[in-house]
């Protein structure tokens, strides 16, 4: 028998989840955000819910051929654009629409042979300061771009800093509205944070994470508030247990400390599985659908867990590390996150390939 750690992917859950984006956003049309391996979940597993979606988004030009081989004919957009110029080759050749985000990006355009100009989406730096233009010397980036034979339409295009915060989109907006407002072209600007809270006006989404079933602002609001569903499985089974005495210490470092009698178990995952080291005692984790906590450090191939309320869990008991359980239990990805000082994001990028991973039901 092959290690008992798994994962899963919920095809249904992505359908669900995409189909909350689009009915935050009824008047745009929504880019499943594909990029990192469809964050973890594989690009042809992911392919499989998310193919009700408008358009794929992403950054590899190989996940792009990915998608192309999978037989989509729709738009596929690379959301960093292209690095060298003989990515507009395959740009021309596959049909992508690309980010242009500095002015070298459209020196390498304005030099390109193709046969079929292409669609771009010219980025503003409305605050972020990582990728595009700056206000002021984006209508010359525009104006450059609708000039070039290569260019047959620019959609306008900007990215939120703090659309899960405090802080909010205003300024953002505000600065990117006073630069385009009298410029024609779709814009695309909302990530999942911003679909969900701000509902602001645009013709194109960027739906990432919330199709994968994490909410972009955790802790102010869970999935259940978004009504979104995990689209990842964690789980593995117990492979052992300990009755502890007082005093008994458990893991790496001793950590943890039985301050009575009790009983724990030990799972077959560690960090070297994607599970978060930082985890804390009380990490929380699922034993046969039972909500229990971790107990000491997670070690590289295991981690343990208290079994003092689960007197009918032993070795072979199914342990859900994230994701769904048995009998419609469930553990949101982000609460683990929460307790390793990190996001659902991360965790759900960071699945090591040691583990297995299929699509349920199967693609
Ligand atoms: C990754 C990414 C997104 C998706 O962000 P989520 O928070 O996962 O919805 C949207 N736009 C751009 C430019 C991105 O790079």
């Amino acid at each position: 028998m092959p290690r008992p750690i798994q994962a899963l992917v919920h095809t249904d859950a992505l359908a669900h989840n995409l189909a909350r984006a689009r009915a935050a956003a009824p008047d745009a049309r929504v880019w499943a955000v594909v990029k990192a391996n469809a964050y973890g979940h594989g690009i042809e597993r992911a392919f499989a819910g998310l193919r009700g979606a408008d358009g794929f988004a992403l950054l590899d030009l190989q996940e792009a051929e990915i998608v192309r081989a999978l037989d989509w004919r729709g738009p596929i957009l690379l959301l960093e654009g292209v690095f060298e110029p003989r990515d507009l080759e395959l740009c021309s050749r596959l049909g992508l629409w690309h980010v242009v985000h500095c002015s070298e990006q459209i020196d390498w355009l304005a030099a390109h042979k193709t046969q079929t100009p292409h669609r771009v989406f010219l980025k503003m730096n409305s605050g972020m300061n990582r990728l595009g233009f700056t206000p002021a010397a984006f209508r010359s980036a525009w104006a450059r771009l609708n000039a070039l034979p290569q260019v047959e339409e620019v959609t306008l295009m900007t990215h939120f800093a703090d659309a899960d915060g405090e802080r909010g989109v205003a300024a953002q907006m505000a600065r990117f509205d006073a630069a385009t407002s009298d410029l024609p072209g779709e814009r695309s600007l909302s990530n999942s944070a911003a679909t969900l809270r701000h509902g602001l006006k645009s013709d194109w989404v960027r739906a990432g994470i919330l199709v994968y079933g994490s909410a972009p602002d955790h802790p102010e609001h869970d999935i259940g508030h978004w009504q979104l569903q995990p689209a990842m499985t964690l789980r593995s089974k117990l492979i052992a247990t300990q009755q502890l005495q007082p005093g008994d210490t458990v893991g790496y470092g001793s950590r943890f400390v039985a301050g009575q009698a009790m009983r724990i178990g030990i799972a077959a995952c560690g960090y070297a599985d994607g599970y978060p080291r930082h985890c804390g005692t009380g990490t929380p984790v699922l034993v046969n659908g039972h909500r229990t906590g971790t107990v000491g450090r997670v070690s590289m191939d295991m981690l343990a867990v208290d079994l003092s309320a689960l007197p009918d869990a032993g070795i072979g008991s199914e342990v859900t590390l994230w994701g769904c359980g048995p009998g419609g239990s469930v553990l949101a990805i982000d609460e683990v996150a929460q307790a390793a000082g990190t996001i659902g994001y991360e965790l759900m990028c960071a699945v090591a390939p040691r583990v297995p991973i299929s699509a349920l039901p199967a693609a």
